[in-house]
């Protein structure tokens, strides 16, 4: 089976699974295990923060990043297709009473920042309190500019908000940019980061910011249920992931690129091609007949108005050949 769906659908190899196995062990709720201590004190090392939390998912760091920032009658200003906006079912609106003030994204992935200060609210009790910006890097693929990052750290600074940044995949940026994670992390209060993506651990997500931030978080990860017992298991996996497959991450992109371009040179109009994602657009009549025909070999992928393909760990560059391959048969008979 050649998945490319999205980079989440990476499974253990049994290197990682190896890792796993040979965890040692303890109660994190009560801070005993020992691999959760070292897999956050090696998070919040590498992104320069003091402290880091390991969390099962992405949307539940996100969950507890929002409800630490921001009390009930608050509000963060975040991008109108953001994963912490529309894809998280809403849960700091329902959890934390937490008002969500979207805005659109410029075609590059940032949150303009002229536009983000029109959007804090002047100090008036009709409404909510402005508190928070939310940005997301990389967004769809995209790695937002460095000196972005940056401009966005001063504006919040002048404008007294908190900055996030969901990094469920910022060590794409990293490596597309040939920047440590410290290099960005530096421009923000809090991280989040997931390891169940292109890292390839099955599960798990870190949020990192300050000990007093991440204190709090702390708190809220148990009261939403995220408090695991002898989690040493899963987060050798995401050790595992950090120490080997941060780098590879450019082969990744490198296979997105180079699939971006071979379906270019068969006809596909391929709209972009960033980090690991490779976006296209089908005729309407290929959309359902090219997905049908693909999973008849073993090929999965996401079609529709916009098709995406993602490349990760688990499809390397003779697998790419073969959906190559299975595509161009496809187009002969159906173009
Ligand atoms: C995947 C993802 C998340 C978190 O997803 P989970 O499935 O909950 O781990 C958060 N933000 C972005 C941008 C993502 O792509």
């Amino acid at each position: 089976m050649i998945d490319l769906r999205s980079d989440t659908v990476t499974r253990p190899t049994p290197a990682m699974l190896s890792a796993m196995m040979a965890a040692d062990t303890g109660d994190d709720v009560y801070g005993d295990d020992p691999t959760v201590n070292a897999l956050e004190a090696e998070a919040a090392r590498r992104s320069g923060k003091q402290a880091a939390l390991f969390l099962p998912t992405g949307t539940q760091a996100n969950l507890v990043a929002l409800l630490c920032h921001c009390n009930r009658g608050e509000e963060y200003i975040v991008g109108q297709l953001a994963h912490n906006y529309k894809y998280e079912a809403g849960g700091a609106a329902v959890l934390g009473g937490i008002q969500p003030q979207p805005i659109l994204n410029a075609p590059d992935g940032t949150l303009p920042l002229d536009s983000v200060a029109q959007f804090i609210k002047p100090d008036d009790i009709h409404f909510a309190i402005t508190r928070l910006l939310s940005l997301e890097n990389t967004y769809n693929g995209k790695v937002l500019p460095l000196n972005y990052l940056e401009q966005a750290w001063d504006f919040t600074r002048q404008h007294g908000l908190a900055l996030h940044i969901d990094g469920a995949r910022i060590f794409n940026a990293t490596v597309a940019l040939g920047v440590p994670l410290e290099a960005l992390a530096r421009y923000c209060d809090s991280l989040s980061i997931c390891l169940s993506k292109g890292l390839g651990a099955p599960v798990g997500s870190l949020l990192c910011g300050s000990q007093t931030f991440i204190q709090r978080a702390r708190r809220w990860r148990k009261m939403t249920g995220g408090g695991m017992r002898q989690a040493g298991i899963l987060a050798a996996a995401g050790l595992y992931a950090l120490e080997h497959n941060v780098t590879r991450l450019q082969q990744d992109h490198d296979n997105a690129a180079w699939l971006a371009e071979k379906l270019r040179e068969v006809g596909v109009d391929v709209s972009r091609q960033d980090t690991n994602m490779v976006f296209l657009k089908l005729p309407q009549t290929q959309v359902e007949p090219l997905k049908a025909w693909l999973k008849q070999r073993d090929i999965l992928v996401s079609t529709g108005a916009v098709t995406r393909l993602v490349t990760h760990l688990d499809a390397d560059r003779a697998a790419l050949e073969n959906v190559l391959a299975a595509w161009r048969e496809f187009l002969d008979v159906h173009g």
